[in-house]
């Protein structure tokens, strides 16, 4: 029975999932020892506002299948290698590390999620690890042993093989305190810059972009800065799905007079909510900014004064965009001419506007090109730096941006500090006291890559990433690292990628601890503990921290508020913040006066944080993407997220509300493309790449393009990721995850 509010024990946190970091409040019933209900909590970025996963979604924390002991492979002997067959795709006839291409998919499932009984007799799962399949290759271990053999392990590959051998992906999951001690531990233990996470995969390319244009990697103004502008951009983004409570900002700024203008291949629920819904061919965004630049110009609508003052390389901008008139840009884009004009004119004429941008924009082998061209239309019409102007790329999860922030960055030490700048360099090894490597680090797909090269990457230590489910081209990336020589997975689950593991140490949900999130918009907020963590399973930091020691580091952190006040001393931008005055609704960085004030909304008022101090604009010719559609695979396939699912589904897909809304994976088709395959609503199908095959039912949907299909990648047993191509963004090194080419057909055709 659910007790009266009254009798609940209430813990004020923040939501694990998107960007938006919606502040909420657990109520705990403590008999129980269970979550009983959450709610949201006011706070200025959501108002007491929750989507389905903040307000259900937290009973993953409490499955069954929660890990609680270490566990060490047993025969190390053994090859390793996808263990169960699902992830294997062989249909379970070997292992896949001497196989070029493995084919993926549930055979048996087919997308439905596999619903058999386990031993326990509960149900499982549609679509997780099969755990009675794989638990027999591990043994359980007391803490002691696990962590000494982790020690023991990475230290003789370190000693024997050099600190570019190891390497570690932490989690954007994790708090700030723990990005910051796993990244040191990584330099400082190891001696390597190798260590990354997953903002590789989804804002690496606008940060870089960002840097280079404006000097920081973070939001110029905040989501709820709508409500100042007249007019703004959402682009390359489904925030319905993606930023819930940000979208509603948008939808209730529009109602107060707001103009949206939303640009995106996909016809999503925003579009119809927007003023001018731009449908543009996937893959063609820098030549629709061209085109809306080259008219912006061409009207006059440039801020002339902005330009003098601020601006850098105007104009190398203004001829490269000459070459984009609107009909230009609409042959390329699909984009009406006369709506490319129009938009240009509202865009031009605003007095203030934002541009909202998400992975649309990002994941392309041409992301920082396309972020380049958002920083230079907003720099040359002077919408950076005042309210309701400016520049923000809507950050994933929970805490990309304070991972990013904290140095969980092959390139930069924590607050952005280039790693090879040699007087940065001395003052980190003068604050850890240790030699430091000078040289940047491989990022998480060049480790992938590394893994397979002589002198490459043998040891790693995984934090919270699935990479087995979620990185580009997932049979590589299995082949590739399940021939390492020694992987430690930290995880709270057994995850695709723990399968493949010679260490498994059970780690701690963000329930079950207290430390630092930062969000989307710079807002810095605690999550507090709520329970503890199930049998043996610890706080990540506490883990770290043992496995400093082992290798020698004289680590003696006792709170996560002592971890940040070492890490805020080290960050320029987070000058000023401690827990103690982070408050309930959390501050902004910078903050000048966290006592006393919320912290600054909108950036570069009066320079940006370049060297001069001005934007540097940066012009961008369009490019095609790397893998187009031909006879063979004559459809574009575009992967994202779902409102109810959350990555690799490891925690949605254990939430009972949220699967059972959203259980099964679907491809998105346009009618008549469905039609001309004489494919039916719910039918399956097999979709292939060059890359990979699963199969899954069709969903009919208005929302897509002719041409286009559209695959969430939260499913293991319709792995997209399977598919997708694993071509990179020279500058941002993120995969193109939203454009490769594709065949779907019925099941049974050949
Ligand atoms: Fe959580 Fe994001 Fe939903 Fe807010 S919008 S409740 S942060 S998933």
């Amino acid at each position: 029975p659910i007790q009266p509010r009254e009798q609940l024990d209430a813990v004020d946190s923040v939501c694990p999932y998107c960007g938006v970091g919606c502040a909420l409040t657990y109520y705990v019933d403590r008999e129980r020892g269970a979550i009983s209900f959450a709610e949201g909590r006011d706070q200025p970025g959501s108002k007491s506002r929750l989507c389905v996963k903040g307000r259900y979604g937290w009973d993953y924390a409490a499955s069954p299948q929660r890990l609680t002991k270490p566990l060490i492979r047993i025969d190390s002997a053994y090859p390793k290698g996808p263990l169960s067959a699902d992830v294997r795709g062989d249909g379970g006839k070997g292992n896949g590390n001497d196989r070029g291409r493995v084919e993926g998919g549930n055979r048996s499932g087919g997308g439905r999620g596999d619903k058999k009984l386990g031993r326990d007799g509960r149900r499982k799962p549609g679509g997780l690890v099969d755990y009675d399949e794989v638990m027999p290759y591990f043994r359980e271990a007391t803490w002691e042993e696990a962590l000494d053999l982790v020690a023991s392990r990475l230290k003789e590959i370190h000693a024997t093989q050099g600190p570019g051998a190891i390497a570690g992906f932490g989690s954007a999951k994790c708090s700030n305190e723990e990005a910051y001690l796993f990244q040191k531990l990584i330099r400082v233990g190891f001696g390597t810059n190798n260590v990354d996470h997953c903002t590789r995969l989804c804002h690496a390319s606008s940060v870089a972009a960002l840097f280079e244009g404006v000097g920081s990697g973070a939001v110029s103004t905040t989501y709820g800065d709508v409500v100042n502008a007249e007019v703004v951009i959402i682009t390359g983004s489904n925030p319905t799905a993606n930023h819930p409570v940000a979208s509603s900002f948008f939808k209730q700024a529009r109602r107060n007079g707001t103009k949206i203008v939303y640009v995106d291949p996909r016809a999503s629920t925003v579009a119809e909510h927007a003023d001018y819904h731009c449908q543009v061919k996937p893959g063609t965004d820098v030549a629709f900014y061209n085109g809306i630049m080259h008219e912006v110009i061409r009207l006059g609508l440039i801020d002339r004064d902005f330009i003098r003052e601020r601006v850098s390389n105007y104009d190398e901008l203004a001829r490269t965009v000459a070459d984009y008139p609107p009909e230009r840009a609409a042959q390329i884009t699909g984009v009406d001419a006369d709506l490319i004009r129009e938009v240009a004119r509202v865009w031009g004429e605003a007095k203030a506007g934002v541009i909202y941008w998400g992975m649309g924009i990002s994941q392309h082998t041409t992301g920082t090109d396309n972020a380049r061209c958002l920083i230079a239309l907003c720099s040359i019409t002077g919408n950076v730096g005042k309210p309701g102007a400016g520049l923000h790329p809507l950050r994933g999860q929970n805490n990309v941006q304070g991972a990013s922030d904290a140095g969980l960055i092959p390139m930069f030490y924590p607050d952005y500090q280039g790693v090879d700048a040699g007087e940065t360099r001395e003052r980190f090894e003068q604050a850890w006291g240790a030699k430091l490597d000078p040289n940047r680090g491989l990022t998480v797909t060049e480790i992938i890559g590394s893994v397979l090269k002589p002198g490459g990457v043998r040891g790693m230590y995984m934090l919270g990433e699935n990479p087995f489910l979620s990185d580009p081209n997932i049979n590589k990336v299995r082949k590739a690292l399940s021939t390492l020589d020694f992987l430690v997975v930290q995880d709270i689950f057994l995850t695709e990628t723990a399968e493949f593991a010679d260490v498994i140490l059970p780690a701690s949900s963000y329930l079950e601890k207290d430390g630092s999130y930062t969000n989307t918009d710079r807002r810095v907020q605690l999550g507090r503990k709520v329970m503890d963590p199930p049998g043996e399973a610890r706080v990540d930091w506490e883990i770290v921290q043992d496995i400093a020691q082992r290798v020698g580091l004289d680590w003696r952190y006792t709170s996560p508020s002592e971890i940040f006040d070492e890490m805020v001393a080290l960050m320029p931008s987070y000058a000023n913040l401690k827990h103690e005055n982070l408050g309930l609704s959390g501050k902004l960085y910078p903050n000048d006066d966290p006592e006393h004030s919320d912290g600054t909304v909108v950036l570069f008022d009066e320079r940006f944080n370049t060297d001069d101090g001005l934007a540097h604009l940066v012009p961008a010719q369009w490019l095609p993407a790397r893998e187009l559609p031909d006879a063979e695979y004559p459809l574009v396939l575009n992967t994202g997220r779902l409102l109810e699912h959350w990555h690799t589904g490891s925690m949605t897909r254990r939430s009972f509300a949220l699967d059972t809304i959203s259980p099964i994976a679907e491809v998105y088709m346009h009618p008549k493309d469905a039609a001309d395959r004489g494919l039916a609503h719910g039918e399956l199908v097999r979709v292939r790449s060059r890359r990979g095959v699963i199969e899954l039912q069709v969903r009919i949907s208005h929302r897509e393009q002719l041409g286009n299909c559209f695959i969430p990648f939260h499913f293991r047993e319709a792995a997209a990721n399977l598919l997708t191509i694993d071509e990179i963004d020279p500058v941002g090194k993120i995969p193109e995850y939203k454009f490769c080419a594709i065949q779907v057909e019925a099941l049974g055709a050949e």
